[in-house]
């Protein structure tokens, strides 16, 4: 598969999905993938919009049918996957693709397709980012604790991507984005 693939990835908390989103509503032809995950969906989320929200069994068939460009379990609990048909029909549509992905997946992704662009979210600063996490206010301190630790190995990740941009400013990110995927 070739085409205009950009894999957006970086911790937990650090606005992936804002940013994603903000970029997909100015710009018609950016397509975003929705993921499938086995993690119940947290208030206000929908089904087929913001994930597939799916059970085991059926994200085990996913698996066994070769129907995922890449899967991780996230955070020691759910399992989150790009299903590949729609991103392969996207791309045959002339689209250009993004997968908000974490680090586990965008390396598969990476094995896949070596061609496509990898961009890593970067938050202001180790303290912005839990302050972000904690101030969230959907997740247990459990559930904060396991999201830093996974953080701390995302962010020392971060030179293994071709580009990083910095989420301070949600307007300043987007604006890098549309350079770096030249819209
Ligand atoms: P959340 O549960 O907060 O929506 O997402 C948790 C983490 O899973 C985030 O870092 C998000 O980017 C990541 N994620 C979402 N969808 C996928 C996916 O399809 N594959 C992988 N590998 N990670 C994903």
């Amino acid at each position: 598969m070739t085409g205009d693939v950009t894999v957006i990835s970086g911790p937990s908390g650090v606005g992936k999905g804002t940013v994603v989103r903000a970029l997909a509503s100015a710009h018609p032809q950016v397509w975003v993938s929705i993921s499938a995950t086995t993690r119940p969906p947290r208030v206000g989320e929908r089904d087929g919009v913001d994930y597939f929200f799916i059970d085991d069994a059926a994200f085990d068939e996913l698996i066994a049918n070769d129907g995922l460009l890449e899967w991780a379990t996230v955070h020691r609990s759910a399992r989150y996957g790009t299903p590949a048909a729609p991103v392969e029909a996207a791309v045959a549509a002339g689209r250009r693709v993004i997968l908000e992905i974490e680090l586990q997946g965008a390396r598969q992704v990476r094995d896949r397709l070596p061609g496509a662009r990898y961009v890593f979210l970067a938050p202001p600063s180790d303290e912005a980012l839990r302050d972000r996490l904690t101030g969230r206010g959907t997740e247990t301190p459990d559930q904060v604790a396991r999201r830093m630790e996974t953080a701390a190995i995302e962010l020392a990740a971060r030179n293994e991507f071709d580009h990083i941009v910095v989420n301070d400013d949600l307007g300043q990110a987007v604006a890098e984005l549309v350079e770096l995927l030249g819209l």
